[in-house]
C-alpha cells in the first residue's frame, strides 16, 4: 500500500482529466467564487508517491468539493416586462433566468410562443417565468393547451413554486384590478386570497406587480403597488422578492433584509432601455 500524502504545493498541476473536470464544474458557478474552488480543488488533490505524475481524489475530498459546490450561491438573472422584445436583449451569464411577467404586448398565442421559444433557448440552467397583466392568451387558455406550448426546459409558475438547489422559488402573474387586465384581482380579500397561497418557507419571490411602497411609483409618484402583497412579503420575509409591471420603478433596493428588485426592461414608452439584473441567493 503505498502511502499518501495531502499536499498544498501550489506548483504540483493537476492532470489534464482533472483539470477538466474543474473547468467544466467551475464554469457555471459565479465568478467570485471561483478562486475558492480552485484552491480547494488543488488543496485537496492526493499525490501518490510512487507515482509523482499521478493526483487523484480520495473520497473525502469528492465530499467537501460536493458540499461545497453546493454551498455556492445561485445566480439570478432578472427580466421582466420585455413586452415581445426579448431579441433585442442582451444577457449576463448566471444560474437562473427569471422573466417576472409581461413577455408579450398584445398577450397573442404567436407572440407568447415567440418569446417562449426564445427562453428556452437562452443559455441557463434554469429558466423560470411567470405571466403579467399582458398576457391574456395564458390567462384564457386551459393549463392542458398551455403545457402544449411550454418547453420541457422552462419553469412556468402560476400560484405555484419550484425548488433548485434548496432555494425555494414562489411565482404569481396577479397584479390589483386596473381596467381589467390579464390576471387581475380586486384588491382586499380577492387578491389576498392568492397571497395566502404564497408558502412562509418561500426563498425568492416572482409576482408581475409590486408590493405597495417600494419600486412601485408611476412618473408622478403614486404608489401603487398591493398592500396587501406587502404584508404578506414582511410577514414571509424571502430572501429576494422580484417583480416587473411598473415601467417607470425599474431598480433594486433593500428594506427589511429583502432586496427588491422590479426588473422592468422597457420604459413607460415601451423602449427597451434598461439592464437585466443580477443577485446571487
Ligand atoms: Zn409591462
Amino acid at each position: 500500500m503505498p502511502a499518501i500524502k495531502a499536499t498544498r504545493d501550489l506548483d504540483k498541476q493537476p492532470t489534464n482529466q482533472n483539470q477538466m473536470a474543474a473547468s467544466k464544474q467551475e464554469a457555471s458557478l459565479p465568478c467570485r467564487k471561483r478562486k475558492k474552488a480552485i484552491s480547494l480543488l488543488i488543496e485537496t488533490r492526493v499525490w501518490i508517491k510512487e507515482d509523482k505524475t499521478l493526483y487523484t481524489f480520495t473520497k473525502l475530498s469528492c465530499v467537501r468539493m460536493a458540499l461545497l459546490f453546493k454551498s455556492f450561491p445561485l445566480r439570478l438573472v432578472a427580466i421582466s416586462d420585455t413586452h415581445s422584445k426579448h431579441h433585442s436583449l442582451k444577457l449576463p451569464k448566471g444560474d437562473v433566468l427569471i422573466h417576472a411577467g409581461d413577455v408579450s404586448l398584445r398577450g397573442t398565442k404567436e407572440e407568447i410562443v415567440d418569446f417562449l421559444q426564445w427562453f428556452s433557448k437562452q443559455n441557463f440552467r434554469y429558466k423560470i417565468f411567470v405571466a403579467g397583466n399582458h398576457d391574456f392568451y395564458l390567462e384564457k387558455t386551459s393549463h392542458i393547451e398551455i403545457q402544449k406550448i411550454i418547453p420541457e426546459n422552462i419553469i412556468y409558475l402560476k400560484d405555484s413554486g419550484t425548488e433548485i438547489n434548496g432555494i425555494r422559488f414562489w411565482g404569481s402573474p396577479v397584479t390589483p384590478w386596473f381596467f381589467n387586465w390579464a390576471f387581475n384581482r380586486k384588491r382586499g380579500e380577492q387578491i389576498r386570497k392568492h397571497w395566502e397561497l404564497i408558502p412562509p418557507d418561500t426563498n425568492v419571490l416572482i409576482t408581475h406587480g409590486p408590493v405597495f411602497g417600494f419600486l412601485d411609483s408611476l412618473s408622478n409618484e403614486q404608489h401603487v403597488g398591493c398592500q396587501d402583497l406587502l404584508r404578506t412579503v414582511l410577514l414571509i420575509k424571502p430572501k429576494v422578492h422580484i417583480c416587473g409591471h411598473i415601467h417607470e420603478s425599474y431598480g433594486s433596493l433593500q428594506r427589511s433584509g429583502i432586496h427588491f428588485i422590479n426588473a422592468c426592461q422597457v420604459n413607460e414608452h415601451y423602449d427597451l432601455i434598461h439592464k437585466p439584473i443580477v443577485i446571487d441567493v
